[in-house]
């Protein structure tokens, strides 16, 4: 029996069909920044944390919490601290922490703050003035302002919340501008920060985080058969390699558990490498990306790293250590335009890859599921309405994502980790699995985007000249609305092109 045959037919009925499927709920969607025609791609890269191996929300991020926090405590921090858990509802990924005030900020591309809490308590109008006269952050000063660039991060986030929230309230210690006092005590924000930052590195060092993970892997790590279809499909028509940062024995666990044993019965039994054309393990991004580390052969049966610099060819089921993206098109003979990355770090993954070395790239957003979710139930609700005028609209709407808003905007303003998914991703989706729902010759079409001069002369609906008159609390508006000129225009005029 044809293997791939009997593959197909264990997939789950959306992606049965050999044929992809050319009419998609939002959620099967790819959504496209930048025109790319798959089959130009001659490599497929994929990430494997939380880009592969998705990790089963709130399970995962609780263990993390619960392991930072009682390490908190191990060292010195107060017993209360126990009580808190962790609750899903808060942290949202591309949040900034202010290390100065221990203030959890969300913000837009130019640093103009959008949300402020201290603790769990939400700041507004005059007690952010305090802090930021200017409601805005120099966030380039990497020193002071810290990205919250991962799914990682999630709960040493919501842990340092629950750090400000408890000493804010605790009597026995007097609140300060930049930290608490407790005798002749004085405990800064800045110091709290980076215990929190020292215990998240010794649960991922000391492995604790991961031998939890691998000891119960059904409860932590999602297991999704269209996984070894997807990576089979490509391998049909591309190079495919795993450029992880995870280490040889954790990645060898998490990626037998994807894709061995995760096929219909009676299917010719296949090794997790030999989906690949080659396994980087140790990548160390983003430092991959740039100057890289040693790359050395990995002996799969001990996990131990060879001796030496690795210079042979690329050798069939080898796994390697180190290296960088230089060595990998190298090693596989491949351009680096030529290269579609998939990965979920937006500055790890995709800003790296597409500013130093010019990949494509494809960002995994878990969240664009809620996020669609959300967006669909209330826009009908808003439609009539700019709900940058309304904070009540845009407050409810904040609240339908989670307490601290979208990961994207923030009523009618994008935040910063939307305008580089706009800038760095040429494609982005809630999976890497929805690429099952296109075929490999499919061109993503960007849809155009005009200056606001070009959208004015295309005479779109015309925001800028509408009339807003705001009475007794009343928003009327008189909407210029004509009707948008069509993509065929827009090719007329040149303005849809394919980058
Ligand atoms: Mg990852």
């Amino acid at each position: 029996m044809d293997p791939d045959a009997s593959i197909s037919s264990s997939i789950s009925s959306s992606i049965s069909s050999s044929e992809p499927k050319m009419k998609r709920d939002f959620d099967q969607m790819v959504f496209v920044n930048r025109s790319l025609t798959l089959e130009n791609i001659k490599c497929y890269g994929f990430d494997m944390d939380y880009t592969m191996a998705m990790y089963k929300s709130p399970d995962y991020e609780s263990m993390g919490f619960e392991l930072i926090r009682d390490r908190m405590v191990s060292i010195g921090y107060p017993h209360e601290l126990l009580r808190y858990t962790y609750d899903p509802s808060f942290p949202t990924r591309g949040l900034v922490i202010d290390t100065t005030y221990g203030n959890l900020l969300k913000v837009d591309s130019n640093g103009n703050i959008l949300v402020c809490c201290h603790g769990f308590r939400f700041l507004k109008g005059d007690d952010i003035d305090k802090y930021y006269p200017n409601k805005f952050i120099q966030r380039d000063d990497t020193e002071r302002f810290y990205i919250l660039n991962t799914l990682f991060n999630l709960s040493e986030t919501y842990l340092y919340t629950c750090l400000v929230d408890f000493f804010t309230r605790c009597t026995r210690y007097t609140n300060l501008l930049k930290g608490y006092q407790h005798g002749d005590l004085l405990m800064s924000f800045r110091s709290m920060f980076q215990d929190v930052r020292d215990a998240m590195d010794i649960i991922h060092d000391t492995g604790v985080l991961k031998e939890r993970t691998i000891k119960n892997l059904e409860k932590f790590v999602v297991k999704d058969p269209n996984l070894p279809i997807l990576l089979t499909r490509i391998k049909e028509v591309a190079k495919v390699f795993l450029a992880t940062n995870s280490d040889y024995n954790y990645t060898e666990a998490i990626m037998k558990y994807l894709l061995e044993n995760n096929v219909k019965s009676g299917s010719p039994k296949k090794t997790w490498r030999s989906y690949f054309d080659l396994v980087v393990v140790d990548t160390r991004k983003p430092l991959f990306f740039a100057g890289g580390t040693v790359l050395r052969q990995v002996d799969t049966d001990t996990g131990k790293l060879r001796i030496g610099t690795y210079t042979g060819d690329l050798q069939h089921g080898t796994v390697y250590s180190g290296g960088s993206s230089d060595i990998v098109c190298d090693l596989l003979d491949v351009k680096g335009k030529d290269i579609l990355y998939v990965g979920d770090h937006i500055f790890g993954d995709i800003l790296k890859s597409k500013k130093r070395q010019g990949w494509k790239t494809f960002l995994v957003v878990p969240e664009l599921t809620k996020e669609l979710q959300v967006w669909e139930e209330k826009k009908n609700q808003n439609s009539k309405l700019d709900t940058a005028l309304l904070p009540v609209l845009t407050y409810r709407m904040d609240m339908s994502y989670g307490q601290m808003g979208s990961l994207l905007r923030s009523g009618s303003r994008q935040t910063l980790f939307a305008s580089q998914l706009m800038r760095y991703a040429d494609l982005y989706s809630s999976t890497c699995l929805n690429l099952l729902h296109y075929p490999f010759n499919y061109l993503f079409m960007a849809p155009p985007v005009l200056m606001p001069h070009e959208a004015m002369s295309q005479n779109s609906v015309d925001f800028a000249s509408s009339e807003v008159t705001i009475t007794n609390n009343m928003v009327k508006m008189n909407l210029n609305k004509k009707k948008r000129p069509s993509v065929t225009a827009y090719k007329k005029k040149g303005l849809f092109m394919e980058h």
